[in-house]
């Protein structure tokens, strides 16, 4: 949020660090890192030594930049952010690392010059509100109170591990693409670095189209502010908010929010609607001093009257009745013209709005309640996620959702997770990725060795796929000795590499009789789909991952095939399937 606050205090040195060196980035690079950190929420550096400072900086946690402009404060960074090009040169491979300021980071190293050992920086985000209200406390009353600015929390970051995980692997496919090796044909890997491997080899051969069959649908936050730091009990307040919020199940969690938050500003009538993704709707889920009974609020179109408009648009709104016209107000009797309708959000992810009216005493609300809300609403946002979550395993729970020999998802739950991935895709127009996986030969491994034999190889499998995935993924056992996996936000570029990976783990992992396999081991082909306008549907995305799988294995098994529904013709089949 960017709003300026007459109030702040700078106490700083004049002399400032500078934060970047642009002479020296590769032409292009800037532009690329832009759009991942837009994208993805999180910051991204290009750095190429200590820190700072960086080559290019795009979304740069505000917090980090004061840090690190500051000679004084820069000291306390220097073991994190100070020392990530060392580190990740020396490890040549993707470390994560939470810093002094709670901030959750990664650093990988980018092979994108051959003079020069670059290395991006990504993150610098809150994933746990504890670690932000530690933060915020320190810059309130603790050892960095003297660096208290307006500019301080013009730009924190929250996000959560999935959004690290995505980034990281779009900035590593991406630097794969920016210098590209020279194409040999069937013989062309691209070096990945990826979040959980050292480097991949990247066959891109193998990924390769098949033909459509017949009929196939082919602001700022014044610590300093008087109001704040004089009323000890409402720092307090706004400190142990997220504590005092009741989490014993979801529709607590939402009336203790309601409460909560009407206490702390005052308010005789305060509402929470939430957001349903698929619908597109804004529905109350709680509300205080309001006569009409929330199962009778009728739910609210996104950009419809004003908590519609400010989730839209993804700004606070605190204004009057008159300024506004009373049209576009529900014809509800309020004691006093002036509201605050708050949207509560995590980096993109949208939760729903808060509103707050009718201010006991009668005034009106100003920026400091605003700047008071602006620290409650992280909070209010980690609630909801966790109370999201227990809704969910709620509903999962009713239908057993684990399949009780691999410990995967079963095919019930993965169908229930498709259908609401695909209706967030498509209305956020995020990719997203699918995969069908099926053992080579598993009859013969069954009837050489046993089906007892047979069932500890499916074990051994669903730990192939832990080890080859992210956190994001969701691994399921679709049936016998098939498995799916759903990758939201997912490129089908990005969903080959982990394909690849995927095969490969399993190729060489080590199976009690993996050597009396026509292979000589234990191998399994793979499909690949991914949405798109003609593949739009959870069945379309299902049977087109299926056919690439028939087509891998028609192609000799141990392969990743992926379905594009418009190609003409497949590229021949790669002769080179059985490569280690
Ligand atoms: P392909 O390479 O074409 O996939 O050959 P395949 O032999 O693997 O053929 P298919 O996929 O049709 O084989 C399915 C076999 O998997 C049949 C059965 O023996 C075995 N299977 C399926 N479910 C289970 C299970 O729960 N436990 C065990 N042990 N074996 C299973
Ligand atoms: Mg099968
Ligand atoms: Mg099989």
């Amino acid at each position: 949020m960017k709003r300026s606050n007459s109030k702040a205090r700078v106490t700083r040195t004049d002399a400032v660090v500078p934060q970047q060196s642009p002479e020296g980035v590769p032409a292009g690079w800037a532009e690329i890192q832009r759009e991942i950190a837009e994208a993805s929420g999180i910051s991204l550096l290009l750095v190429n030594g200590h820190q700072p400072p960086a080559l290019a900086v795009a979304n740069n946690n505000s917090i980090c930049e004061a840090l690190q402009s500051s000679p004084e404060h820069v000291k306390l960074c220097d073991p994190y952010c100070g020392e990530a090009h060392a580190r990740a040169t020396a490890a040549n491979t993707i470390t994560h690392y939470r810093c002094h300021a709670g901030l959750h980071c990664f650093v990988m190293p980018l092979e994108i010059e051959t003079d020069r050992k670059l290395a991006v920086i990504g993150g610098r985000a809150f994933v746990r509100g504890v670690d932000y209200r530690e933060t915020a406390e320190r810059f309130r009353s603790g050892d960095l109170q003297d660096l208290s600015s307006d500019e301080l929390f013009r730009n924190v970051i929250f996000a959560d591990e999935a959004d690290l995980d995505h980034a990281a692997l779009r900035v590593s496919v991406a630097a794969s693409k920016f210098k590209p090796v020279p194409l040999q044909r069937n013989m062309e890997t691209a070096s990945v670095t990826t979040t959980t491997e050292r480097v991949i080899e990247y066959p891109a051969a193998k990924i390769e189209s098949t033909q459509p069959e017949p009929g196939d649908k082919v602001e700022s936050i014044d610590f300093a502010a008087p109001e704040v730091d004089e009323s000890r009990s409402l720092a307090d307040s706004i400190r142990r908010f997220a504590e005092q919020i009741d989490a014993s199940d979801p529709t607590q969690t939402y009336q203790s929010i309601v409460a909560r938050s009407a206490d702390l500003l005052r308010a005789e009538r305060s509402s929470l609607l939430l957001f349903d993704e698929s619908e597109n709707l804004l529905t109350m889920k709680a509300s205080r001093g309001i006569p009409t009974a929330v199962a009778d609020v009728a739910p609210i179109a996104v950009g419809q009257g004003i908590a519609g408009a400010v989730l839209r648009e993804n700004r606070p709104l605190v204004a009057t009745v008159d300024e506004l016209g009373r049209s576009s107000l529900p014809e509800r009797l309020y004691k006093t013209s002036s509201f605050i309708s708050y949207p509560i959000a995590i980096g993109q992810r949208r939760f729903g709005v808060l509103n707050l009216a009718d201010k006991i005493g009668g005034g009106a609300y100003d920026l400091h309640d605003l700047s008071v809300i602006d620290l409650l609403a992280p909070q209010i946002a980690l609630a909801l996620e966790r109370a999201q979550w227990q809704q969910r395993a709620n509903q999962f729970q009713l239908m057993s959702i684990t399949d009780p020999l691999t410990g995967l998802h079963n095919r019930r739950y993965l169908e229930a997770r498709l259908a609401e991935e695909l209706s967030r895709s498509k209305r956020y127009d995020y990719p997203l990725s699918f995969m069908m996986i099926d053992i080579d030969d598993f009859k013969l491994y069954n009837d050489f060795n046993g089906h007892q034999a047979g069932d500890r190889a499916l074990e051994i499998i669903s730990q192939c796929l832990h080890a080859a995935l992210r956190k994001v993924d969701v691994a399921s056992r679709y049936g016998g000795e098939e498995f799916s996996i759903l990758l939201p936000q997912t490129t089908l570029e990005e969903a080959g590499v982990i394909a690849d990976r995927i095969r490969r783990k399993i190729m060489t992992t080590k199976f009690p009789h993996g050597a009396s396999q026509p292979l000589g081991m234990v191998t399994a082909s793979i499909g690949l789909s991914v949405l798109s306008p003609s593949l739009n549907s959870a069945e379309a995305i299902v049977r087109a991952a299926d056919r690439a799988l028939y087509h891998a294995k028609g192609h000799g098994k141990n392969r990743a095939y992926a379905y594009h529904p418009l190609q003409g013709t497949g590229r021949p089949a790669s002769a080179d399937s059985q490569e280690q």
